[in-house]
């Protein structure tokens, strides 16, 4: 893989990213970056207590010793949360200097960064610390309001990403793991869009799909690598979860990085899950529902529906009072109620387009099922990259029985309108059976 190219096709297509400067060793490239594109503005260095040290002295120093005005807001507090009061202290720096935030961090720092800025109708750049989510370059902000409720405030991405492979080597495995994970995660997805393609909910933004997926494997190519901090591997990674960002702007919508093995993710933080009485990160929740799905597709691949009834399974399609019905009961103790309603009244759609749907699908198998094997990794090689990256292999590592994902699984199925493999089994009468392909004897997440 050649990453100039990548980062050349990504500038190409980004809509509000003008610059990713990838590369060992290149803080010093950021007075120019200061020049190139906010020629004789100040600059505010804005990071934590912990980012400051991995690399906003370095960008302060660059920055001085490059005659530039430059001024810093660091946040001491041991710990913090994306709250509203950074928000308005941001606000109050921002005035005073009149200058342009250099957010070095990842999340909350870049978060904050990214929704201040767009406040004051300006851009800024951000400086990576760790390959561990994919948020960097997305144009949303998830930052608790005034009322202490989590939002996602639509903004602007930064305008450029400096990314110094040394500084993300050096973050600690467990983070570059969990970026791994969440990478991984665009292989599930992206098998449950063709099959919303084929069923004609959603169609596939090419130009998206291919930035995504043209060198995906090959970002995740060296788990070993990620784990021991090797520039190289930890670079491509990043690059990855940038690319991620900058898809989801093209495209104008998230269907191009995440679909239900994200939705475990949700669910997780919805409830509040813990484990040793800390919450997972996001990463290591994700691994988890792309394991899932990845082997409900394994298990999908052992029907042969080319030689589907349709009628049959039309036949026994519910309706959408049935199927609200149902939502509201496996929702009932969960902390909305109302979700899988909402999300599963979107969703449902009448007999006669489930119909053409399964014929579709029974037309297109053999092929069709080609094409996902295609896309999808076999459930066992996917737990081995884990494995040999650090990231969790098993429910259990996160604090999850099998029978909880088992039951996580039918809430997931109706949280989003979004068509997944569930929906697929669901409309081809398989549902029942391909969860006890996983979940009964001899089954990936086999329930003892
Ligand atoms: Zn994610």
């Amino acid at each position: 893989m050649d990453t100039q190219k990548v980062i050349e096709q990504a500038l190409k297509v980004s809509v509000t990213t003008k610059a990713l400067e990838f590369g060992e060793n290149i803080l010093d490239r950021i007075p120019f970056v200061m020049d190139k594109f906010f020629p004789g503005s100040k600059a505010i260095v804005f990071a934590d207590k912990i980012t400051w040290k991995i690399a906003g002295e370095r960008v302060y120093e660059e920055l001085e010793k490059a005659k530039k005005e430059v001024s810093s807001y660091i946040i001491t507090d041991d710990h913090f949360h994306p709250d509203w009061k950074y928000i308005e202290k941001l606000d109050e720096v921002i005035e005073e200097k009149r200058g342009i935030l250099i957010a070095v961090g990842s999340g909350v720092i870049n978060d904050l960064a990214k929704l201040a800025s767009f406040r004051h109708g300006q851009q800024y750049i951000c400086v990576a610390t760790v390959a561990s989510v994919d948020g960097y370059t997305a144009n949303i902000a998830a930052i608790n309001d005034e009322r202490g409720a989590k939002v996602s405030f639509k903004c602007l991405p930064p305008l450029a990403i400096v990314a110094d492979s040394k500084v993300l080597s050096g973050a600690p495995a467990f983070m570059n793991a969990a970026g791994y994970a969440d990478l991984s995660s665009k292989i599930s997805s992206a098998a449950e869009w063709m099959i919303a393609d084929l069923f004609g909910t959603e169609h596939i933004h090419q130009g998206a799909w291919n930035l995504i997926q043209g060198s995906l494997r090959d970002m995740l190519g060296d788990p070993d690598g990620v784990r021991t901090g090797r520039p190289d591997a930890v670079e491509k990674l990043f690059l990855g979860l940038a690319l991620a960002g900058v898809g989801m702007e093209y495209s104008g919508d998230t269907r191009c990085v995440a679909c239900a093995e994200h939705q475990y993710s949700h669910y997780l933080d919805m409830t509040h899950h813990t484990f040793n009485s800390r919450p997972v990160s996001h990463g290591f929740q994700v691994a988890i529902g792309e394991l899932a799905i990845c082997a409900f597709f394994e298990a999908l691949f052992t029907f042969d529906l080319s030689k589907l009834d349709v009628e049959k399974c039309v036949e026994v399609w519910p309706s959408l009072e049935q199927e609200q019905a149902r939502a509201l009961e496996l929702f009932k103790d969960f902390p909305i109620p109302r979700l899988g309603y909402d999300e599963i009244t979107k969703k449902w759609q009448p007999k006669e387009e489930i119909r053409v749907q399964l014929q579709l699908l029974r037309d297109s198998w053999p092929e069709f099922k080609q094409k996902l094997q295609a896309q999808v990794m076999p459930v066992r090689e996917l737990q081995s990259l884990f494995l040999r990256v650090g990231a969790p292999t098993m429910p259990e590592q996160i604090g999850l029985s099998n029978k909880e994902l088992r039951k996580i699984t039918d809430c997931v199925q109706m949280m989003r309108w979004r068509i997944n493999v569930l929906d697929l089994a669901k409309r081809a009468s398989i549902y029942d059976e391909m969860m006890d392909k996983v979940f009964g004897p001899g089954g990936v997440f086999e329930i003892k």
